[in-house]
């Protein structure tokens, strides 16, 4: 048995490096005589481990401290519901600009509580493009404008984030986050579930500047109240400890790979590598305009639908794993985050020629 080459869109492949050190730890850590999961989340030992993961965090994309870096549960679903509820007064508007399928859910979650205007969509054109900033329809008074800079399902992102004035901007950034340099200080608010860039599931990473907590009204559960989060450092009650632990690890990864910068080199390198075989090959095809292609999320499809089957059972023969589209669109998603090298996408365009000439 072993580890293969795996593109599955999440939970997605960590670091191998990070695997082995959280298994070497797993029974007793850290001089704890117990695994890191078995101590309680506010002893001096873990809340050490939990600061640190925050530091390093904040260090990896420059962090103002104007900002809370939380750490919670609920995955990203949960909080399309708890944005609006925290941040927007009864009756008031916030703006959503839908570029595929995750925004389409953020803001149908957030409808309950907040006035949903859509500022700006490309569904007529089957999102395969972000509407060009010049016709968002924008509204001053909006409570927030809420983005996806990477649209996980169609592979669509954001290469540039808009100004959007003084309006806070919220981004859902679960399958970017990490990737490539990020601008904190154009947000309102980030969010990212972990299950992408940062560790496994059941964790969910918010970054939160200091003047939206104080939006945050006293009759909502505490549970879903950003403010006591932030006032209680993320432990209001027991946080995914695991989760916590093995962020921190990826962390120290990401730092250890240059930080964000070289990550991002790193990620442009592996996406021109698929996105160019695919638009030369006159066989594999991406639906996406270039200048919105995600760098994370590569969806292609063959000449014909009956040469999928054969395609991801040779694939997985090959030791390529999970690259079936996701169910909403067909075809193939390659998903080639921080944890997927280059070599992995190289041996994924060797096996897509080599089919290629067999199914001509
Ligand atoms: C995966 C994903 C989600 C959903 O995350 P859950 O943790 O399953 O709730 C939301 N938004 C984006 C952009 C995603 O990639």
């Amino acid at each position: 048995m072993s580890r293969q080459y795996n593109f599955s869109s999440g939970p997605a492949a960590l670091p191998e490096a990070v695997l082995q050190q959280a298994q070497a730890e797993l029974l007793e850590w850290n001089g704890a005589r117990a695994s890191v999961m078995e101590i309680s989340h506010r002893g001096k030992e873990f809340i050490a481990l939990a600061e640190e993961a925050e530091r390093d965090l904040r260090e990896l994309l420059a962090v103002p401290s104007n900002y809370k870096v939380l750490f919670l549960q609920g995955g990203a679903t949960q909080h399309f519901a708890q944005i609006p509820l925290n941040f927007a007064q009864r009756g008031q508007r916030a703006d959503y600009v839908l570029t595929g399928d995750w925004s389409e859910k953020a803001a149908k979650e957030a409808k309950p509580y907040v006035d949903v205007r859509i500022a700006a969509s490309s569904a007529a054109t089957h999102y395969d493009r972000i509407p060009p900033r010049a016709e968002w329809d924008l509204d001053p008074s909006a409570a927030y404008v809420h983005v996806t800079p990477n649209e996980t399902i169609r592979g669509v992102e954001f290469h540039d984030i808009p100004d959007v004035g003084g309006v806070p901007l919220i981004g859902d950034v679960s399958s970017t986050i990490l990737s490539r340099p990020l601008d904190v200080s154009k947000y309102g608010l980030l969010y990212a579930g972990a299950q992408k860039n940062i560790g496994p599931s059941g964790l969910v990473v918010v970054i939160v500047r200091d003047d939206l907590l104080e939006r945050c009204p006293k009759d909502i559960p505490k549970i879903l109240n950003y403010a006591e989060h932030a006032a209680q450092g993320s432990m209001l009650n027991t946080p995914n400890t695991w989760g916590w632990y093995l962020a921190g690890l990826v962390f120290k990864w990401v730092k250890a790979q240059g930080g964000v910068a070289a990550m991002a080199e790193r990620n442009r390198a592996k996406a021109e590598w698929l996105y160019d075989y695919i638009d030369g090959s006159g066989y594999y095809k991406n639906p996406v305009e270039r200048s919105a292609r995600s760098w994370m999320n590569v969806p292609f499809t063959l000449p014909r639908e009956e040469l999928d089957a054969p395609f991801l059972k040779e694939a997985e023969k090959a030791g390529l794993l999970a690259l079936k589209g996701h169910r909403t669109v067909g075809g193939m998603r390659a998903s080639i985050y921080n944890a997927m090298p280059l070599e992995g996408v190289q041996a994924l365009v060797d096996f897509m020629k080599d089919f290629a000439r067999r199914n001509g």
